[in-house]
């Protein structure tokens, strides 16, 4: 789109052969895609019967990403995480990314480069073309917008819909790592340097815990293994933290839940990042989003087979909790045995 908007500085960049590079960087021909990055829009074919998932995410710079702890790549790659990871929790297959773009004036090619070879990255191993997108000056930081379209088969989409009472509560991996780790990206130098504790955390759970917020991984295969087994009666992806993205689940499908607290996985770099710095990992793990892990819901008469198989297919999974009847309320029991009602402690913008 033209714009009509002319900063006063403006950028060493040039908007048409900044396309031309992505276009040669990153476009591969592949038969579904008719058209891709250079026309006016975007074609692709698609396969008769399949539904299409749709997901859009806007990162904006100061809210969503700070260039003093990440780099550009960074940026990229949990932004493309961030659209993978909500495929994913539809039990969807993510096929194409479009990319919209603000550049502040003093941004240059390089850090777009820099943007875009962290958003492949993140898209490579789940075979994501790259196949349009738009470009803009910015007056104030960075933006990026990002698109994504999947596909998943008919009828085996997994919404948030669908929980039971009864049902068991699952997540994947380990939650608390990407808080804990952008908690320690935000420390002040002095306070890292000179912490009483930090010889506690080892460099190596330190990179962990940074990781697992700047590189989370997007469960893709885990989702579609839910939804093409009917694993999961509902799911969801931790992006604001275990807390609000539960209500979630609990609203959509009108049930209450029961939390086990003292089931949460927690990893060994949370817990000792957690010891080393007095806080309760358990307040973490709720608390933390963008983890990218997903939580579902599955029947008791599923469970014996979801847990064979995962064993089999190499997939970390934990039983967290029960469905309940929408009277029950969100309830959890602490580990020291005391049940409350859980407060909302997720992350919100507006707030
Ligand atoms: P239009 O004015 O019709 O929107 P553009 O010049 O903005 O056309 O875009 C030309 C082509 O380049 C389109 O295929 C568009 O999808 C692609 N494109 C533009 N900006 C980006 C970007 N930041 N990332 C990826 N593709 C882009
Ligand atoms: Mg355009």
């Amino acid at each position: 789109m033209a714009s009509t908007f002319r900063p006063k500085t403006r950028s060493t960049i040039h908007e048409f052969d900044l396309i031309h590079a992505l276009h040669k960087q990153h476009s591969r021909r592949t038969p579904s895609v008719i058209r891709g990055i250079g026309d006016d829009a975007a074609v692709i074919t698609s396969q008769a019967g399949q539904w299409t998932v749709l997901t859009t995410d806007l990162l904006t710079e100061g809210v969503h990403f700070d260039l003093r702890t990440a780099t550009m790549a960074d940026i990229g790659f949990r932004a493309a995480a961030a659209n993978l990871s909500d495929v994913a929790a539809m039990g969807g297959t993510p096929q194409y990314l479009l990319a919209a773009l603000a550049i502040p004036r003093t941004g240059s090619s390089r850090q777009v480069e820099q943007l875009y070879r962290g958003m492949m990255a993140a898209c490579r191993p789940h075979h994501v073309r790259l196949i349009g997108g738009d470009t803009s000056a910015s007056s104030g930081g960075w933006f990026l917008s990002l698109t994504l379209i999947g596909m998943v088969l008919p009828h085996k989409a997994l919404f948030r819909s669908g929980a039971r009472i009864g049902d068991y509560l699952y997540v994947t991996g380990t939650i608390g790592d990407a808080l804990a780790g952008l908690k320690l990206l935000n420390e002040p130098p002095a306070r890292a340097k000179h912490h009483p504790r930090t010889a506690t955390l080892s460099a190596k759970r330190r990179q962990f815990l940074i990781a697992r917020h700047l590189r989370p991984t997007a469960r893709i295969a885990e989702g579609q293994w839910l939804s093409t087994h009917r694993f999961a009666t509902s799911a969801i992806d931790i992006s604001d933290g275990l807390s609000g993205d539960l209500r979630h689940i609990c609203e959509e499908s009108h049930v209450g839940v029961d939390l086990d607290l003292g089931a949460l996985p927690v990893s060994p770099a949370c817990r000792a990042y957690a010891a080393s710095r007095k806080l309760d990992p358990v307040s973490l793990a709720l608390t933390g989003g963008e983890d990218y892990e997903l939580l579902f819901t599955v029947s008791p008469r599923q469970r014996p087979r979801l847990e064979r198989t995962a064993l089999t297919r190499g997939f970390s999974l934990t039983c967290i909790g029960e469905i309940r009847p929408p009277h029950f309320g969100i309830q959890a029991l602490s580990p020291h045995g005391r049940r409350h009602r859980l407060a909302n402690t997720s992350y919100e913008h507006f707030t």
